[in-house]
């Protein structure tokens, strides 16, 4: 553990870099700063029907165009996109992503030709693991894991300072573990009783539905569509934190922790994304109860960000794959 400091310069051409989060919800664009200022960003959801993976290009283009106007465009320092993943060897698109029906999305091609800057590519893992290396929990941590809940689930993992990556670049798809085979979940990727089936925003539903119906309780008048709707049932409750189904869910979140804390022996896990970031206390306090104790205990805490790691993380590479902690070229 290391004292509290500044954050270190960004390697790399100093002007602003246009930093894309593609979710598999929302897309994000940003302008940021060599020292991550976020000057302006875009939100924007992706469509439900996807014919094509242009459709994903034509809106990110749209979304730069409206973020920078055509002089401001041509001073950047590059683009650096964070998606969810996996990314491809040759680091340029994403293949057969669990949560967009698409089987390949091409993206650094097709907007290097748009816009005739350096457009660079990598997991949405690795670039909230970056963000919060450069910004956040890296301030005071060299061993940590980053961990997103969010539509779908994934991690970072710094270790002794280094960025661990794996052949592609995919090292942190930690929501493909297995966690249950209880109610034998199908996982997007095709998988059974993977911690995403369970635990991420677009899952927890059919969780919550499977324990419901396992435990003979009436689904009731009240629909639960979004993991928010199963959050705001519990908080009706008199003593939220008590709630059967949070003690499944951290029984569920536990297992997925515990293989992190086997695997990378981190001082700190870190949570972001929306599910993690909204239910601190429903989602993550019931992890503590669960969780193995083979390892010393890491902390267990929420992205000190608000949901901007990705992004300045996005723009770090943006500005070369050269980072403060490692290369991200692999
Ligand atoms: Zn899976």
């Amino acid at each position: 553990m290391r004292s509290p400091v500044t954050p270190a310069p960004v390697p790399g051409p100093s002007g602003t870099a246009i930093a894309v989060d593609l979710g598999a919800t929302n897309l994000r664009v940003a302008l940021v700063t060599s020292t991550g200022t976020i000057e302006q960003v875009r939100v924007s959801r992706l469509p439900k029907d996807l014919p094509d993976a242009q459709v994903i290009t034509d809106q990110i283009v749209r979304e730069i165009r409206a973020l920078a106007p055509g002089k401001e465009l041509s001073k950047a320092a590059g683009i650096g996109i964070g998606a969810a993943g996996p990314v491809d060897s040759t680091r340029t698109a994403i293949v057969h992503p669990p949560n967009i029906p698409l089987d390949k999305i091409p993206l650094a091609g097709p907007l290097s030709e748009e816009f005739g800057l350096p457009v660079r590519l990598a997991n949405d893992c690795c670039t909230g693991l970056l963000g919060e290396a450069y910004y956040g929990e890296g301030l005071r941590s060299d061993n940590f894991v980053y961990v997103t809940l969010s539509t779908g689930i994934g991690a970072g993992i710094l270790s002794k300072g280094h960025l661990v990556l794996g052949r592609d670049g995919n090292a942190g798809e930690i929501g493909h573990v297995f966690v249950d085979e209880k109610y034998d979940l199908v996982c997007g990727c095709g998988g059974r009783g993977h911690w995403e089936g369970y635990a991420s925003g677009r899952f927890l539903p059919r969780f919550y539905r499977a324990w419901q119906e396992r435990n003979g309780i009436d689904p009731g008048r009240t629909p639960v569509n979004a993991a928010e709707d199963i959050f705001a049932a519990i908080r009706k409750e008199k003593d939220p934190g008590a709630h059967p189904f949070v003690s499944e869910l951290g029984r569920i979140n536990a297992r997925g922790v515990s293989d992190i804390i086997v695997a990378y022996d981190p001082d700190t896990i870190v949570f972001d994304g929306s599910v993690a970031l909204k239910n601190p206390d429903l989602v993550l306090g019931p992890i503590l109860r669960f969780m193995d104790r083979y390892l010393p205990e890491p902390r267990i805490v929420t992205s000190p960000l608000n949901g901007r790691a990705p992004l300045l993380g996005a723009a770090i590479i943006a500005r070369g794959y050269e980072t403060r902690f490692g290369s991200v070229e692999y």
